[in-house]
């Protein structure tokens, strides 16, 4: 054990335990600090440690898909949140699903069992003084939100009303043209996908006939007014999207000559120009509805859908410029911030940033030099994103290949692509191990 300071991890969830147990790894002792069971949040129902609030799957398992590379990243590198996974898993196809009781609890085990970790009751109302990672997830409120936001000089974003995300490569460009309206900016900034009257009249009948996610006690549509569900819009008229977010005024097709009936208007997500989101398009509809109804737009017929669009209620601050990729405070460099209030959005990118953290506190304390896995890691890539997205509209997000370093020499074929990034990451993180984390 290290003589010095003890860290404070608040919050016990897929972050804070990833991040407690990689510090008390390299020993460091530590005191976690959750309000469970004295206070529940409105989504959790249990008292024990990391608790799948919704589906209990990790999602896909295949290295081949970002989360799955994700997952192996972690693994090769000692995560204990994998590591109880892997221990619980349930049978899912090819994805990795926990039972959650299990999952929970042997958690909890492994932490209250760790020699240089101590767990403490308490509902945290500041952010104390000395080396701390802060990790109460997306439903942070009261006074340390408050008091988070004094620390970072932000105003907390209060839910996600974010509109699906689509890769470049998979839209279909014969349909699709690149302008702005009366070719404002650089007369090209925005791709459209043009509908006609006929198109247009039958995506708007699917769209308000498509079933949604139920919203939960405590997200009353009130929480998301100013920013309505494109299904909410279409429900109020035929005609309300036309006059609205998919107004084509300014627009001409150059497929015709003339101004499309309607227009889903796509504006570029990442700097390297490979995501577009789909602008005023933030709905509620289901995973799977989003695909087969905004499928039908022109242009989006086998749309790759790096993020599809949620809203809900969710804490999370204004990361780029305020943290760096290791996830500390730019302005405070022995306080860190990890999982779902940092702007990764998912269970294993919360646990992978807890796990960054957590290393990178770790290090800091034994004056060791920083650690950057590096942008063509899916674990470095989501530090990066958080801590240097330069768009206009910074939302939460899942780790996808649109945010990892594009390969230089990339074979055309997707599959191969991903396989190659994928081979590409994990020698960086086996090379990283040998040399020691
Ligand atoms: C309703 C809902 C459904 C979701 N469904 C999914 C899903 O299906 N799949 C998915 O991948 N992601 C889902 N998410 C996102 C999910 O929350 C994150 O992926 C993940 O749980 C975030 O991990 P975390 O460690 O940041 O926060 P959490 O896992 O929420 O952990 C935060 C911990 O901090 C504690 N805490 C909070 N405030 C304080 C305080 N002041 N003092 C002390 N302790 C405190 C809490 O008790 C909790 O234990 C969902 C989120 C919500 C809100």
């Amino acid at each position: 054990m290290m003589d010095g300071p003890c860290v404070k991890v608040i919050g016990a969830g897929l972050a804070g335990c990833e991040a407690a147990w990689q510090i008390a790894e390299r020993g460091i002792p530590v005191t976690l600090i959750d309000m469970k069971p004295h206070r529940l949040s409105p989504a959790h129902k249990i008292g024990s440690f990391c608790e799948l609030v919704c589906s209990n799957s990790l999602r896909s398992d295949n290295i081949e898909n970002a989360v799955g590379l994700l997952k192996e990243e972690l693994r090769r590198m000692r995560s204990l949140i994998m590591d109880c996974a892997d221990k619980t898993r349930v049978p899912a196809g090819g994805a990795l699903a926990v039972d959650r009781t299990l999952f929970s609890r042997l958690v909890t085990k492994r932490i209250s069992d760790h020699p240089l970790i101590s767990v403490e009751e308490a509902e945290a109302e500041d952010i104390p003084d000395g080396p701390c990672i802060i990790a109460t997830g997306p439903l942070t409120d009261g006074k340390l939100l408050e008091s988070i936001e004094r620390a970072t000089g932000t105003t907390l974003h209060f839910h996600d009303a974010a509109a699906p995300i689509v890769t470049k490569e998979s839209l279909d460009m014969s349909r699709v043209f690149a302008s702005s309206r009366y070719e404002k900016g650089s007369g090209a900034d925005y791709l459209n996908c043009p509908l006609n009257s006929e198109e247009y009249f039958r995506f708007v009948r699917e769209l308000v006939s498509a079933e949604t996610v139920e919203l939960h006690e405590f997200e009353t549509p009130k929480v998301f007014e100013g920013c309505m569900p494109v299904e909410i819009m279409a429900k109020r008229g035929d005609m309300t999207l036309a006059f609205g977010p998919m107004k084509p005024v300014g627009l001409v097709d150059p497929n015709t000559g003339r101004q499309p009936f309607a227009v889903v208007q796509l504006r570029q997500d990442n700097s390297d120009g490979t995501l577009f989101n789909m602008v005023g398009f933030q709905t509620n509809l289901k995973f799977g509805e989003q695909k087969r109804v905004f499928s039908m737009i022109p242009g989006l017929g086998n749309a790759e859908f790096v993020r599809y669009g949620v809203m809900h209620r969710n804490s999370y601050m204004d990361s780029p410029g305020k943290l760096s990729y290791d996830y500390s405070l730019i302005k405070r460099d022995d306080l860190y911030f990890a999982g779902q209030i940092t702007g990764v959005e998912g269970y294993v990118e919360s646990a992978s940033s807890g796990f960054t953290a957590g290393v990178s506190m770790a290090r800091k304390l034994k004056g060791l030099p920083p650690i950057d896995f590096g942008a063509e890691t899916a674990i470095g890539a989501l530090g990066h994103y958080v801590s240097e997205y330069n768009g206009s509209d910074f939302q939460p997000m899942n780790v996808t290949f649109g945010i990892i370093a594009p390969l230089e020499k990339a074979p055309k074929n997707k599959r191969l692509r991903y396989a190659a990034a994928a081979q590409r990451a994990l020698g960086r993180i086996d090379e990283l191990c040998k040399e020691g984390i």
